[in-house]
């Protein structure tokens, strides 16, 4: 055993010595390893606590304030933020506020919001257990799809929660959010559903919004499907 060691130490003497007399003093690629590996090890944050998401939340929501950054101000009662576990595993994206969920400045309150509550239960989860939020923080008015410019001034409160809250999977609750987070408009729900998708890293579900579930009782199993899917991810540790 001794030997071997010696002889291993002894041959990379001679491979140094060779690349001595051709004038390399060091060897940059390892040594770049090297370092780029323990600036990763030292840069690397550990694991948020749940006191820090929770107080990087409430930084966000102050931060957002009563928002003014698009037109949806003008006619919304509330902003709704989201609420939940800031330290759950699961986070449920939908798109926007509806009616009850601007006056209660809670997120899938409503009818949509019960039918949410129901399949969070039927997971085996609480909505306190998850953590649920929309893309957009006001509700636009008549309940008419989001548009792109609200979109984009908003996009960025739901990605920082996101970041906040690190969750191990996301499932996204309808075509905005879905487009939004994967990054393309063009997706049709009907294709994605069901699909695992990449999110800076974190796997993201999409299945039907639960308004369309409401009009479409008999897709409801479809969403059951998409949901057994995320549980699956879940086990398996994101
Ligand atoms: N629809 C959504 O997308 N979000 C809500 O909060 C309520 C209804």
């Amino acid at each position: 055993m001794m030997s071997v060691k010696v002889n291993i130490v002894e041959d990379i003497k001679e491979v140094l010595a060779f690349y001595g007399a051709l004038g390399i003093e060091g060897l940059p690629i390892n040594s770049e390893k090297r370092i780029v590996g323990k600036k990763e090890a030292s840069e690397r944050s550990p694991r948020a606590t749940f006191r820090q998401k929770e107080a990087g939340l409430t930084k966000l929501r102050e931060e957002i304030g009563n928002c003014t950054k698009c037109k949806l101000f003008q006619k919304r009662t509330n902003v709704v933020f989201g609420e939940g576990n800031p330290h759950a595993s699961l986070m449920f994206i939908g798109e926007a506020p509806g009616r009850e969920e601007d006056l209660q400045a809670r997120p899938f309150v409503g009818e949509a919001g019960m039918l949410l509550t129901r399949l969070i239960e039927k997971m085996g989860f609480t909505r306190e257990d998850v953590y649920i939020a929309n893309v957009l923080k006001c509700r636009p008015p008549m309940n008419r799809d989001p548009e792109a410019d609200e979109i984009g001034q908003c996009r960025e409160y739901v990605e920082k929660q996101i970041e906040i809250i690190s969750p191990a999977v996301i499932m996204t609750l309808g075509r905005i959010s879905a487009q939004t987070l994967i990054g393309n408009t063009k997706l049709r729900m009907t294709a994605i559903r069901g699909k695992h998708f990449d999110y800076k890293g974190i796997p993201l579900i999409p299945t039907f919004h639960p308004a369309y579930l409401l009009r479409n009782p008999r897709d409801k199993w479809l969403t059951w499907d998409d949901a057994q899917k995320v549980i699956e991810k879940l086990k398996s540790g994101g």
